[in-house]
């Protein structure tokens, strides 16, 4: 058996599950021992690189998060906040990595992912790659730099499928800008304005969603002052990205301290 870390993919046939399923298939520096669905899944009991269309990768599809975990070094998780929650408990239990890119948690659930932190490393980012959490640190700069004046809008959009809005790269943007202007983004966010809202109110900071059609991602952070506009500006392309984040993080993660850690940890952004 090699020595490389063992990494089991959740939501395997899932549009960044799959992602994630060739990308460990196919590195040096990892091997894929396990794939999970949600029970009652047409792919349960299938060879997982059969279900996907291609040649056999030796992993059968499962639902059973314990046994999977329990062969694991790190998990990749893209799936669900409920699922994601679920699987935090159960990989702290197996002391392996978690890398959540799940988005769309609530403040209860965050809260969990916390107290599983406590006994295991858990990376979660809304946004695993390079270009998004370089644009993260440069809207907390700008946002300090810059005064009340300039109000912040954040644009993004996504493909129709999406569930969630604001993205939880948007919100993560947010908190950035909130960060460097010295407040809290629950306190000055304005998300989905519809009908009469009034004029803006000074020191918020707005969020707007598109959805439509295969867009991978996009985000705009405008700041609008008198006269002038400046606009930080992130596209993806391509969802391979955020895999090839995920796959580093588990590397990253093995043999550190339990905790909670995102990103910019993992890059040594900060
Ligand atoms: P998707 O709907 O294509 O895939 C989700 C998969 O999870 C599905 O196959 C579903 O069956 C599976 N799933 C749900 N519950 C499960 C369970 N209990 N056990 C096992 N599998 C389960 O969605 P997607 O586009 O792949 O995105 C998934 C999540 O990742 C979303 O929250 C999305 O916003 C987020 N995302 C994050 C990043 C990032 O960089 N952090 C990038 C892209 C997407």
């Amino acid at each position: 058996m090699s020595d490389l870390p063992g990494i089991v993919v959740t939501g395997a046939s899932g549009r960044m599950g799959q992602m994630l399923i060739r990308l460990v298939a196919e590195s040096p520096a990892a091997r894929l021992v396990g794939a999970l669905e949600r029970p009652g899944h047409d792919w349960i009991g299938r060879d997982v690189g059969v279900a996907m269309g291609g040649a056999a990768l030796g992993v059968t599809v499962g639902d059973d998060p314990l046994e999977a975990f329990a062969q694991a070094q790190a998990i990749l998780d893209f799936t669900s906040p409920e699922a994601s929650v679920e699987f935090a408990m159960l990989a702290a239990q197996a002391r392996a990595v978690h890398v959540i890119g799940t988005t769309g948690f609530d403040q209860d659930q965050i809260a969990k992912l916390r107290l599983a932190a406590r006994h295991a490393v858990v990376i979660r980012a809304g946004n695993m790659s390079l270009g998004v959490n370089l644009l993260v640190g440069l809207t907390r700069k700008v946002a300090a730099a810059l005064g009340e004046d300039f109000d912040i809008e954040i644009v993004e959009a996504h493909h129709r499928h999406k569930v969630d809005a604001p993205s939880g790269t948007a919100l993560m943007l947010g908190e950035a800008a909130a960060e460097g202007r010295g407040v809290r983004l629950a306190q000055v966010a304005d998300r989905g304005r519809d009908g009469i809202t009034g004029a803006r109110t000074p020191g918020h900071i707005g969020f707007a969603a598109i959805r439509g059609g295969d867009i991978v991602g996009e985000h705009d952070v405008i700041f609008a002052g008198p006269g002038e506009r400046i606009r930080l500006s992130h596209v993806a392309t391509d969802r391979a990205i955020f895999a090839r984040g995920a796959l580093r993080a588990a590397l990253w993660g093995l043999g550190r301290h339990p905790g909670a850690y995102d990103m910019a940890d993992v890059l040594g952004l900060d």
